[in-house]
């Protein structure tokens, strides 16, 4: 698990390549990304920002996501139900477990699905390139 300093200084060089100014209200919303373990819509993090400066638009919340997902340092998930939901992006990759009932998100990170994955690709003659798994489920009674 990388430092918390470490996405905040990915996100910000990120930002910088992609030709947007670290504003305050940028930083703010950088610190709300680097905290969250929720995977939060864009209102959400619109929200958390706020606490920590009230000019943050959400226009500038849109924009900079946009951004941070073009410079691959944020991922845009389309779960079902609900729009798009954001994170940033872990060196290390992981699934998710989507609970249908509550709606909340689990990570997780299985070798024998990564490697399972690796040689389906591999004899139809691919390499993976990236790969979303998402499963949705109902916890066991
Ligand atoms: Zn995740």
């Amino acid at each position: 698990m990388k430092k918390p300093q470490d996405k905040t200084a990915r996100m910000t060089k990120a930002l910088r390549e992609g030709g947007v100014r670290v504003t305050r209200q940028r930083e703010a919303l950088l610190k709300v990304l680097t905290e969250a373990a929720d995977h939060p819509d864009a209102a959400e993090l619109h929200r958390r920002a706020q606490v920590l400066d009230d000019t943050v638009s959400l226009a500038t919340v849109y924009r900079t996501l946009t951004v941070l997902e073009r410079e691959g340092v944020v991922h845009r998930h389309s779960f079902e139900s609900g729009g798009a939901r954001f994170e940033v992006a872990d060196p290390v990759h992981h699934d998710h477990i989507v609970d249908i009932d509550t709606g909340h998100i689990i990570e997780f990170r299985n070798d024998k699905i990564e490697e399972l994955q690796r040689l389906i690709a591999a004899e139809m003659g691919y390499e993976i390139v990236h790969h979303r798994l998402e499963l949705y489920c109902r916890k066991l009674a």
